[in-house]
């Protein structure tokens, strides 16, 4: 069995992954500091403790586990504090990767799947964004993720280390066998907020903004489920094992779908009307971010299976509903 080291594998969005991987065939190694994972996430392989700044800590772990391919999660993701506080995000999401590619390297292991993010594109500057709009990122999460991908294009000229990174849209959703979900403290995320203002274990939600030039006043996101894309993750993994060359792709649906029409699809699933405030703009909030998704979905034949909107709430009411009791 093949092993592979998954960096935030105790994380959202990495603990899903570890479960794909391990229902590919794989043995996920979980490297994770546990400062926003959650150690009841990691079912599928080990867990090491550890931070990717550690490099004494991440060398031992490499040396013992001789993984194939690395799954690079790990980093700090709130958009809001990383404005706050640039340092931390430069300092753990690219000093931190930065340690692990020069692993890699050391180790010589030449494959990686990193986590990137739409938000290196910075404003969309058309309505549907391919590979080639401008990365333009406007806070310093995005930049930091940016960095990573050129850092990932100079290991591969320099040190033949192939890597695809994949710009995701709006994770959402859990696993659909209610086994693992999100669970980030503090939460930021729609669907998470106003499900725990459905089930009256959080505030009424507050909606950012009516007054954009949508079809009906609030911002449009792509919704993608976690299970969608930790599939995609080992789709991009085993392309790589056969010989795929680095790539940078985005990881969505193509479909937008409005606040308003997340709170309707929440009300037909639930049954419950999302008690709601229509509240001021987010600073930073583009009206619309939608992936063109189509560059991935050729490349390697996958397609998201559970991103329709009652699916991803469904399975996140389910999760909800096991953790609140
Ligand atoms: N949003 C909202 N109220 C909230 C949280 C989010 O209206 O309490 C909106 C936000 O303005 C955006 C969409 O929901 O248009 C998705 O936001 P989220 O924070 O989930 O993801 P983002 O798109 O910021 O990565």
């Amino acid at each position: 069995m093949k092993t592979i080291l998954v960096t935030g594998g105790a994380g959202y969005i990495g603990s899903h992954a570890c479960k794909a991987l391990a229902t590919a065939g794989y043995l996920p190694v979980a490297y994770d500091n546990l400062v926003y994972g959650h150690e009841r996430a990691v079912q599928w392989g080990p867990l090491e403790r550890g931070d990717l700044l550690d490099r004494d800590r991440l060398a031992a772990v490499v040396a013992q586990y001789r993984p194939a391919a690395v799954m690079h999660f790990a980093a700090y993701a709130y958009v809001g504090e990383s404005v706050g506080d640039p340092g931390k995000y430069y300092h753990n999401n690219v000093t931190g990767s930065l340690a692990l590619l020069q692993t890699m390297c050391a180790h010589g292991i030449d494959k990686l799947v990193f986590s990137s993010t739409c938000a290196t594109y910075g404003n969309p500057v058309h309505a549907v964004l391919d590979e080639s709009h401008p990365q333009a990122p406007i806070n310093p999460y995005g930049q930091s993720k940016l960095m990573v991908e050129t850092m990932l294009r100079d290991f591969d000229r320099a040190h033949a280390l192939r890597a695809i990174a994949l710009r995701y849209f709006n994770a959402a959703g859990a696993d659909l066998e209610g086994v693992i979900g999100e669970d980030h403290d503090p939460e930021t995320h729609l669907i998470p907020l106003a499900l725990g203002a459905a089930a009256g274990k959080r505030e009424p939600l507050a909606v950012f903004g009516t007054d954009y030039p949508t079809a009906d006043g609030t911002c449009i996101r792509d919704y993608i489920h976690v299970q969608d894309l930790a599939d995609a993750h080992v789709s991009a993994l085993q392309a790589l094992e056969q010989g795929a060359p680095s790539g940078a792709y985005n990881l969505g649906t193509g479909e937008g779908r409005s606040v308003k029409e997340v709170l309707d699809a929440i009300e037909k699933v639930t049954g419950i009307s999302v008690p709601h405030v229509f509240g001021d703009r987010r600073e930073g909030d583009p009206a619309r971010l939608v992936a063109d998704a189509a560059l991935f979905q050729r490349a390697f034949g996958w397609r998201p299976q559970h991103s329709d909107l009652p699916t991803i709430i469904r399975s996140a009411w389910q999760w909800l509903n096991r953790t609140a009791s």
